[in-house]
């Protein structure tokens, strides 16, 4: 029987190239540290029990909670986080599909902005904060616990924001907003706008 694993993906990009909004220190905890520990523990938690096989998207919509449903959603939200992220130079305008639901549903592209900056600022202890996309096609804010997913409830998760400690502590300690402020310097608008596919 082929054992089905799941991996780490690969960055588009190097541990340092986020600095000075996010430095290579910062990446290489998280991503070769804790990212790397929630694909391992997947791992080790699904092989050989009656989850294997599931796809990881099945795995954070279906199994309701506990350790294989916290690191199931880990894997995928921080899967969502590093991929969406990009080197300022690269930075990358929403399309203009995703400018016009923002418009639609928040009134402009930085109210948007605003709503999920506040949003992740007020989240009170580890979490994270996403972008969502309904099932009639509206952008919302939802902020939730631990390694909880917008899968779970019906939502698309087009933005995933990662506001546990680990992701600033290093660069930013406790100012989180200032972690906030420079993490909208470095979102590729490319990829979350293709999420809404
Ligand atoms: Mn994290």
């Amino acid at each position: 029987m082929i054992k089905f694993h799941f991996e780490l993906p690969e960055l588009g990009y190097q541990f340092g190239d986020l600095a000075p909004m996010m430095s290579q220190d910062t990446v290489a905890f998280h991503y070769g540290k804790h990212f790397s520990a929630y694909v391992d523990n997947l791992n080790r938690l699904v092989d050989g029990s009656k989850y294997e096989g599931l796809s990881l998207g099945d795995l954070v919509r279906k199994v309701p909670d506990g350790a294989v449903a916290n690191n199931a959603g880990q894997v995928y939200n921080h899967m969502l986080f590093f991929e969406q992220l990009t080197p300022t130079k690269n930075a990358k305008q929403p399309t203009g599909e995703l400018m016009f639901l923002a418009e639609q549903s928040f009134g402009s592209f930085e109210k948007m902005i605003e709503q999920l900056d506040s949003a992740a600022s007020s989240l009170f202890g580890s979490g994270w904060t996403f972008l969502t996309m309904d099932e009639v096609g509206v952008l919302q804010v939802m902020s939730l616990p631990n390694g909880d997913n917008p899968l779970r409830y019906g939502h698309v998760p087009l933005l995933a924001v990662d506001v546990w400690e680990h992701a600033y502590y290093l660069d930013y300690q406790n100012r989180r907003k200032d972690y906030l402020k420079n993490l909208w310097l470095i979102i590729n608008w490319r990829v979350v706008s293709s999420r809404m596919a």
